[in-house]
């Protein structure tokens, strides 16, 4: 018996146990695949809520904090277990390349420069591209955001995965969650391929499946999978410094000589795989910004699920009338980014109860 149950080895499900075993609980972690293998080993790894939100409010702030956690939660990551995450907070521009989108960028920057938040605004051709030579000389102006930036996701679920082994999580892959059980209205485990697991606490971390998971209680949870397809080709020859992005996709050049492109957003149930048309977008989406890249090696093309939810906010805490029971999920397009914050604010709740900074996401809304 263990003090809680995670269900879902993605960057929540990973994060939370870690974080869960560092406070000193005993913690098992379930995984029906391989670790990080759906969404989150699918991501761009991008950490950039300026970008992400289009407005002030409960999102930004969660994302800014998950941000500012970044520097640490890495450090601390690399230095217990050894290995490098490639956190990379140097700047990301924003950039349009006509009128209306610079109209655009221009409200966005006046409300985030009024709200205290650190951006440029560059006003031509010149000044963009003195950020990232590479630009077109089509770019007309951007947001360039200096604290933002980006990490080798999969890097980082592998040093999740370590730092759970070494703190103690029994890590259980290819295990596959069938129910939740019940004893006198109250959770107190989970049924899996492997036999029964019991716990305290029970957290459902499972992503786009987290829907699928609730309703095995009849709870129905509005957390629906969007396809993202994207692409990675090779940095030789195409020296980019910065992140890009645009209205029709980014370009994010990683440290480990890869330039990722993306992404769509299609919904296509549970199908992950990538399209032609898919492919096409991302290609068509991404050239227009970076003329070097039409030169580019090919190297390849991915697709996950993200969890998304109506609101565009994630579900965290307690599920209603399931005493023992609670959800992290539905980080639609910035479950990397909102790792940090999300491990400890639910462990917050999961330890001491405390919901307080869970509020404008607890799933109660919808239940
Ligand atoms: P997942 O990673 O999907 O993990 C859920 C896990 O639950 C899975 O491994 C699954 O196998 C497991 N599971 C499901 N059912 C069961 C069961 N019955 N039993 C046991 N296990 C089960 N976010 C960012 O912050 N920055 C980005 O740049 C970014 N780019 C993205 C680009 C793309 C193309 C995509 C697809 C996503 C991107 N995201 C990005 C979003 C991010 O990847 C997701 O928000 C995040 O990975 C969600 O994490 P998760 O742990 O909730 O879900």
């Amino acid at each position: 018996m263990s003090d809680c149950l995670v269900v879902g080895g993605g960057i929540i499900g990973l994060s939370l146990a870690y974080e869960l075993s560092r406070r000193g609980m005993t913690v098992t972690l379930v995984e029906q695949g391989e670790w990080g293998g759906q969404a989150s080993s699918a991501a761009a790894g991008m950490l950039a809520p300026l970008k992400e939100f289009t407005a002030p409010g409960p999102m930004l702030d969660l994302g800014m904090e998950s941000l500012a956690l970044y520097p640490e939660w890495a450090a601390e990551l690399e230095e217990l277990t050894g290995g490098d995450v490639q956190l990379s907070l140097e700047g990301l521009l924003t950039v349009a390349l006509n009128e209306e989108e610079v109209q655009q960028l221009a409200d966005k920057y006046r409300w985030q420069k009024e709200a205290g938040h650190a951006v440029h605004w560059l006003s031509n051709t010149l000044q963009v591209k003195e950020i990232e030579p590479l630009l077109t000389d089509q770019v007309q102006a951007a947001i360039y955001s200096p604290y933002e930036g980006h990490i080798n996701n999969r890097m980082l679920l592998r040093a999740l995965a370590t730092a759970c082994q070494l703190q103690g999580v029994k890590l259980l892959s290819g295990c596959v969650v069938s129910g939740i059980a019940v004893k006198g209205g109250k959770v107190v485990g989970i049924e899996t391929s492997t036999g029964s697991l019991r716990a305290e606490q029970t957290v459902i971390a499972s992503g786009a499946w987290v829907g699928m998971m609730l309703e095995m209680l009849g709870v129905s949870v509005p957390i629906r999978p969007v396809r993202g397809q994207i692409a990675a080709v090779s940095s030789v020859g195409i020296p980019l410094r910065t992140v890009i992005f645009g209205t029709t996709g980014y370009i994010t050049p990683k440290k480990d000589g890869k330039i990722v492109i993306g992404a769509t957003e299609d919904e296509s149930g549970f199908q992950r795989e990538v399209t032609m048309a898919g492919l096409a977008s991302i290609l068509q989406g991404t050239m227009p910004y970076v003329p070097a890249l039409h030169s580019a090696t090919f190297l390849e093309a991915w697709g996950g699920l993200r969890p998304a939810t109506q609101d565009g906010k994630p579900l965290l805490g307690p599920v209603p009338g399931w005493e023992g029971l609670s959800i992290a999920g539905g980080h639609f397009r910035n479950g990397i980014l909102l790792s940090p914050v999300t491990a400890k604010s639910m462990a917050d709740f999961v330890e001491k109860g405390e919901t307080e900074r869970l509020l404008p996401f607890l799933p109660a809304r919808f239940l």
